[in-house]
């Protein structure tokens, strides 16, 4: 995807505050962090969301899941984070290219959702 911005800053056309990359995923920390520690970790192939995911895409999405709490504890998170991946309009995904938010700090991140 030209014109993806997470796809950019995968290749490093776009700046960002880089923490892991291999031939797979890149992690980077959030523009706008929400939490003292707020990064993401992406396939570094363009998939728009979970929809799109498929058996293509296993080795990614398994190293990301199982580099999550490596990279976390390597931002100072050795005491629990949230993992969320937005997904479409009604899970309020912004950017269009599958990431998995890593969230955390000194305080519990708090409730799941808000209850309806
Ligand atoms: P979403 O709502 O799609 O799950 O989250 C998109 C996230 O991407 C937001 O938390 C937003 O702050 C972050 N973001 C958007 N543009 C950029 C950017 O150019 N650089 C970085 N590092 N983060 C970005
Ligand atoms: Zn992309």
């Amino acid at each position: 995807m030209t014109d993806c911005i997470f796809c950019k800053i995968a290749k490093g056309e776009i700046p960002s505050r880089k923490i892991y990359e291999d031939d797979d995923i890149f992690a980077f920390h959030d523009i706008n962090p929400q939490r003292p520690v707020h990064f993401m970790i992406i396939p570094k192939a363009h998939i728009a969301t979970l929809y799109d995911a498929d058996v293509r895409h296993h080795a990614a999405l398994g190293k990301i899941l199982t580099k999550a709490g490596e990279l976390a504890r390597g931002e100072g998170l050795d005491d629990g984070f949230r993992l969320i991946a937005n997904t479409g309009r009604v899970g309020g995904q912004e950017v269009y290219h599958l990431h998995f938010h890593v969230l955390g700090g000194p305080e519990p991140v708090g409730p799941m959702v808000q209850r309806l």
